[in-house]
């Protein structure tokens, strides 16, 4: 499954352009898209598959999939990130507009956003008397949300912009790029020459799935996992400094700020680039070692007459149920989320059930993919009578 440290064959680090990348985990035919659930167990299973072949640049710890194919993902635009709507996101959300507003004077100015979604976050960096917001994204569809705000159902840089901005922003788009140091210098180039915006750009952190063995973070979606130093060193090429990078949402997201020359800058601390590829290579043998506990695991329970609740059907139980493929038979999806219930996970072809069916199904073992929910989701199951182990994946 993982492959030995490897140079690559020549491609260079997507972020920095360095060419020292090696590759530390192959995962081949992974669903296209974690979160695209099934109608029925046949379309499921003939849902487009992808391969990650991820390597990480010893320069800037870059960390990439080399096996990208960008065409797999074309054709599906309007998909939509389901993590807008938790409310913890969306609180989240909104704290960070306001600091937005508040460290850059926004009121009265002019706010930019690429891949805007619908246009919450805009009307949120927008809530001030005078500002005006223009958003980009091809699936707006839908009612523009404020009469401050112009939407337009195009890619950002296709047409002039108008007004000068005084702030562009990017949330959770760069790492979905095939050529992210060139979306950067298209973001710049859009811009009128005569005006210097700030750029503030959100994205995963790659040291989040790093430090804490995020085993099953990858996927297809995401061609790059960026670090505090190769995002800035993406905006580096493109001429745009970063001054400011810091973790945010317990460490899972990371955000950078540009700004001038000479200024001074607050960057957030990295580990250098071989210490991240160690613990890179760490990780692929990491996701041998557990498939192969979870197979055996799961070959006693099932010699037993008895089946696994896999508690939590996004990306990570999408990742863990396909990778342990037929040795998995015996694992049960289980989501809180009434949406998926009745439908079927994207390769494996499982059916998602809800809490509530779990005491008739023999459970012997409650698998929690998340780890940060395994109390929440023990005082669930023992509620339902159930006296199974609950352990984190
Ligand atoms: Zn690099």
């Amino acid at each position: 499954m993982s492959g030995a440290a490897a140079t690559n064959g020549g491609a260079a680090c997507l972020a920095c352009g360095g060419a020292q990348v090696e590759r530390f985990l192959e995962l081949k035919g992974v669903p296209v898209f974690c979160n695209v659930l099934w109608p029925t167990r046949e379309a499921a299973q003939s849902a487009p598959r992808g391969d990650l072949d991820l390597g990480i640049c010893r320069d800037c710890g870059h960390v990439f999939n080399l096996a990208f194919d960008p065409e797999l993902v074309r054709y599906a635009e309007g998909y939509e990130n389901s993590l807008h709507h938790s409310p913890r996101f969306q609180a989240y959300a909104e704290e960070l507009a306001l600091d937005l507003r508040r460290r850059h004077a926004l009121d009265g100015k002019h706010v930019v956003e690429i891949a805007c979604g619908q246009g919450d976050f805009l009307k949120l960096v927008c809530a001030g008397p005078g500002s005006v917001g223009t958003g980009f994204d091809p699936s707006f569809r839908g009612t523009v949300p404020g009469s401050n705000l112009a939407i337009r159902r195009e890619y950002f840089g296709v047409s002039p912009l108008g007004r000068a901005p005084d702030l562009v922003c990017s949330r959770h788009a760069l790492e979905h790029m095939d050529t992210p140091a060139a979306f950067v210098q298209m973001m710049k180039d859009a811009v009128p020459g005569d005006c210097d915006p700030v750029y503030f750009c959100e994205v995963p952190n790659s040291l989040y799935s790093l430090r804490d063995g995020g085993v099953w973070d990858f996927i297809y979606e995401h061609v790059s996992y960026f670090n505090a130093r190769s995002l800035a060193a993406c905006f580096a090429r493109a001429g745009l400094r970063a001054v400011h990078t810091w973790e945010t949402f317990a460490g899972q997201f990371l955000c950078l700020e540009t700004g001038p020359e000479g200024s001074a800058a607050q960057l957030a601390a990295v580990p250098e680039g071989p210490e991240l590829a160690t613990m890179a290579a760490g990780l692929g043998g990491e996701v041998d070692r557990l498939l192969a506990h979870w197979r055996a695991e799961f070959a006693r329970i099932a010699a037993a007459g008895g089946r696994v609740a896999v508690w939590g059907s996004g990306s990570k139980g999408v990742t863990f149920l396909n990778l342990m493929g037929a040795d998995g038979a015996i694992g049960v999806p289980v989501d809180i989320n009434p949406a998926k219930h009745g439908l079927y996970l994207p390769g494996v072809g499982r059916q998602v059930v809800s809490p509530a069916a779990l005491p008739d199904l023999g459970i012997a073992l409650v698998l929690v993919m998340n780890p940060v929910y395994t109390e929440e989701i023990t005082g669930m199951v023992r509620a339902l009578g159930i006296t199974a182990p609950v352990t984190a994946v």
